[in-house]
């Protein structure tokens, strides 16, 4: 079983690598360099950051939350134009490939994952705002009579499950730190409720400073904290982009004095989340495992997201061979995910499409 009591110290050392190796914020030349260095974060974070540093980072949150093509010269957007084809060539859209995607399935049981925001509803201004529709609701719905489906987002686990309302699945809220399962379903290892909450103790400190942070950025309109219960999301989706240096750089100054916190960045959003080694790729992981398949050849788990940190659950699925990743984007990124889908609304189709043809020669899990 994975370790549930991951230790924090060894998280803070894992964490800087990854955030070095992946943010401008903490660029340096050994990291460019790809050796692996040993630093805690509180190190990192006692360096003067510079406003180059923080633009640099508001800079790579716009790439990664492209809302528009941006017009360009005829030879500029020519070399988008290809970009997207190589693109689409090595990231092919999954309703292209279905029919080779049902080959592979066959004779395996689908483990859907499915990420909430971007991927089952649209990205609004307001995300408590963010409902899924009545049609993407019904087709998870049926995809869960045939497939064990779980819902992973980086919401607090009680405000997802307001959203889907659909009690015989999984939730894994907190980017997987609060995970819960429907009672009494015959793929529940001894037909138990799972719940796992690895970041417990830290439930004081995010109330802490979810307070100190929601004073803080009252001088930047439209920012906005939002409480996740084990992490914490800083929305920049109604700040105008002028400002999102301001926002970063408040959010840094906050965190400074929390050296066992740490920062990722998605769409639109930084959060804040406990140096504990979990992720949404664990999540997944300790799903599997939950359901009975930790060393099951004959399944498929499909997990599919929009965001940076859904990339953990597709770079897990890379490495185990087994099952892919669906990365929902309109536009370029660089991914682990196998195949890509544009737009909710082409999950909704994939879900349904995969119920018709999967479904049907199924007797149930
Ligand atoms: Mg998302």
């Amino acid at each position: 079983m994975t370790n549930q009591n991951a230790a924090v110290s060894e998280a803070q050392t894992m964490d800087i690598k990854v955030a070095m190796s992946s943010s401008p914020l903490f660029s340096s030349a050994a990291a460019s360099s790809g050796r692996c260095i040993t630093v805690y974060r509180r190190k990192l974070l006692k360096k003067p950051e510079t406003a180059q540093k923080i633009n640099a980072w508001a800079d790579s949150m716009r790439a990664s939350s492209p809302t528009r093509v941006k017009s360009t010269s005829p030879s500029r957007s020519h070399a988008q134009s290809e970009d997207q084809k190589s693109w689409m060539i090595h990231h092919p859209s999954a309703l292209e490939m279905f029919e080779k995607i049902m080959n592979e399935s066959k004779g395996k049981q689908i483990v859907m994952f499915l990420d909430y925001d971007g991927t089952l509803s649209p990205i609004v201004e307001d995300p408590d705002r963010a409902f899924m529709s009545d049609e993407m609701r019904a087709a998870v719905r049926e995809v869960a009579k045939h497939f064990p489906t779980a819902i992973v987002s980086g919401r607090c686990r009680d405000k997802v499950y307001n959203f889907v309302r659909l009690a015989e699945l999984y939730y894994a809220g907190s980017h997987g730190m609060d995970i819960k399962g429907p009672k009494g379903r015959k793929y529940n290892k001894g037909n138990r409720a799972v719940l796992f909450q690895p970041a417990s103790e830290f439930l004081p400190m995010i109330d802490e400073v979810c307070k100190i942070l929601s004073q803080k950025i009252k001088t930047t309109p439209g920012a906005r904290v939002e409480n996740n219960k084990f992490c914490l999301s800083v929305h920049f989706r109604c700040v105008d982009e002028k400002r999102w240096a301001q926002l970063a750089q408040q959010v840094e100054e906050v965190l400074n004095d929390y050296p066992k916190l740490r920062l990722t960045q998605g769409r639109k959003v930084l959060e804040i989340r406990p140096t504990v080694k979990w992720d949404k790729g664990k999540a997944l992981e300790f799903l599997l495992e939950s359901l009975g398949f930790a060393n099951s050849d004959n399944i498929l788990p499909v997990y599919i997201g929009d965001d940076r940190t859904d990339e953990d659950a597709f770079k897990v699925l890379r490495k185990r061979c087994q099952g892919f990743g669906i990365l929902v984007s309109k536009f370029p990124k660089e991914t682990n995910a196998s195949y890509t889908l544009r737009e909710p609304s082409e999950v909704k189709l994939f879900l349904q499409r995969l119920v018709e043809g999967k479904g049907s020669s199924l007797l149930g899990y």
